[in-house]
């Protein structure tokens, strides 16, 4: 009799699902029995689409469909609302499965050491994210209390986070976004949003799409600056610019904002370049933020000009970079902030780790779209089917020792049926709406309500 090679994903996001769906075809076409249960920190899964895409991107988020379909199929087990380190350790998963794979991400701020980062104001982009996408760990009030904003970055969540702050809240409301993060939006006196980028317009790490729709948000002017543009281009900006049609592309809608006068709207979104940040001012709060102007130093990147700006701003968001977070007792290079691996299989000391592989951003750091994590899945799993006949070779308990362990620990974990419950309670909170405007949904909040909503508990208030 042949035993089902069991196998633990821990995260539910795309990363873990796009892994647990291709280990399950891939294996049923080599003739391998799989159980395979995918494990989440959260009560809800869908990790970054669900706490990371920003709440108009309907499209991005359009992506659950079919990772929805990928689990309602059956064959992988959702287990939520369980912290693989805390709740069950890593030994201990790995007593109850032949091979765990992590797929845990990339949810932290990169780190800051700019002097001022610590002042009242100075926010990271993964925490601002974190709040307006409702996610239980946050508190629930976020303090927008500036009429002049600094964002940080040229990559898309500098964007996301700019579009966010700068749009009239009454545009967000369709969307799934939580009554806090409306009301909090709705109370914001925000006038202007500048983001500032340390080098060229053509440097932007922007992509197409997210960058043309932000000239699209109503009530919002864009501002540009001619002083950012034809600067000192040198061969390797050429180079760049000639790099691919998306560089055009974009370098098309820029100029097409600068030929576009300003309608006179109530906030505006200004987009400098060449700002490299030098100190966040202020006393106990931000109150402002000074550059150094740079240029290009002929080898593709940039040389400081020893001159300096300063902008009245009471607020600082730096959106620069995410970072993965160490599991416990696994393996973590802290400089570059992933798993050490190997095409996927995990290192230690540069040896592979029997059983244990990394697939996402935990293994290839934050950068890439959502479509990316695919391929990178495709090679974890190759590496995982290799090691099969060699990790199967040991015998693991059945499905069933999983939740009665978790039981036994007092673990309050959910299922995929009780995400239905979840999603069909938030679903049916958008439609009760009394506006005047068809919400899709209503994230609810708390992990505590979002677990008895899922176990069908009785809410007590
Ligand atoms: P990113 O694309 O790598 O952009 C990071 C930005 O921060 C770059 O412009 C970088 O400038 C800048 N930066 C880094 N260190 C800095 C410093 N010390 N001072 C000033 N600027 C600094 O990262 P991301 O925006 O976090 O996005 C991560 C990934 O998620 C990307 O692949 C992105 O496309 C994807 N994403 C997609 C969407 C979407 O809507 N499609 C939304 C969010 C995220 P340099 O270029 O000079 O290093």
């Amino acid at each position: 009799m042949t035993r089902p090679f069991r196998v633990a994903v821990v995260g539910a996001g795309p990363a873990g699902i796009y892994a647990g769906n291709i280990l399950r075809t891939r294996a049923a076409e080599a003739g391998i029995e799989t159980r395979i249960d995918l494990f989440e920190s959260l009560p809800a899964p869908y990790g970054l689409i669900r706490y990371g895409v920003a709440p108009d991107h309907p499209r991005i988020k359009g992506i659950v469909t079919s990772l929805h379909d990928m689990l309602a199929e059956g064959s992988v087990r959702l287990i939520g609302n369980v912290e693989v380190g805390a709740d069950i350790t890593v030994d201990e998963l790995q007593s109850l499965y032949h091979a765990v794979v992590f797929a845990t991400g990339a949810q932290r701020d990169t780190a800051f050491d700019l002097p001022g980062a610590g002042l009242k104001g100075s926010f990271g982009a993964a925490d601002f994210v974190s709040w307006y996408d409702g996610h239980p760990d946050v508190p629930r009030h976020w303090p927008l209390e500036a009429e002049q904003i600094a964002v940080l970055g040229n990559g898309n969540v500098a964007l996301d986070v700019a579009r966010v702050l700068a749009k009239h809240p009454a545009d967000l409301l369709t969307t799934d976004i939580p009554d806090n993060v409306h009301a909090g939006l709705a109370a914001s006196p925000v006038t202007d949003v500048h983001v500032f980028g340390r080098r060229g317009p053509e440097d932007i790490k922007f992509t197409p799409i997210e960058l043309r729709e932000l000239g699209e948000v109503p009530g919002v002017d864009i501002v540009l600056y001619d002083e950012d543009f034809g600067r000192a281009a040198d061969e390797t900006t050429g180079e760049r610019r000639a790099a691919g049609n998306q560089a055009k592309v974009m370098a098309r809608i820029l100029q097409s904002w600068r030929d576009r006068e300003p309608s006179g709207a109530p906030r505006r979104l200004h987009l400098h370049f060449w700002h490299r940040p030098a100190e966040i001012l202020g006393d106990d709060a931000v109150s402002g933020i000074r550059f150094e102007r740079t240029e290009p130093d002929g080898r593709g990147g940039i040389a400081g000009t020893g001159e300096y700006r300063e902008y009245d701003v009471q607020a600082v968001y730096r959106a620069i970079g995410y970072r993965g977070t160490p599991v416990r007792d696994v393996p973590f290079d802290e400089a570059a902030g992933v798993i050490p691996n190997d095409g996927g299989r995990v290192l230690e000391d540069g040896v592979p780790v029997p059983g244990l592989y990394a697939t996402g951003w935990i293994k290839r750091g934050p950068v890439g779209l959502i479509g990316h994590t695919k391929g990178d899945a495709g090679e974890t799993i190759e590496k995982l089917l290799e090691d099969h006949a060699e990790l199967a070779a040991s015998e693991r308990p059945g499905e069933e020792a999983v939740t009665e362990f978790l039981e036994g620990r007092g673990v309050r974990y959910t299922t995929w049926e009780g995400w239905l419950a979840l999603d069909e309670h938030e679903r049916a909170l958008g439609e009760g709406f009394a506006g005047d405007v068809v919400r899709e949904r209503i994230k609810v909040v708390p992990r505590d309500e979002q677990v008895a909503i899922s176990n069908r508990e009785v809410i007590v208030r």
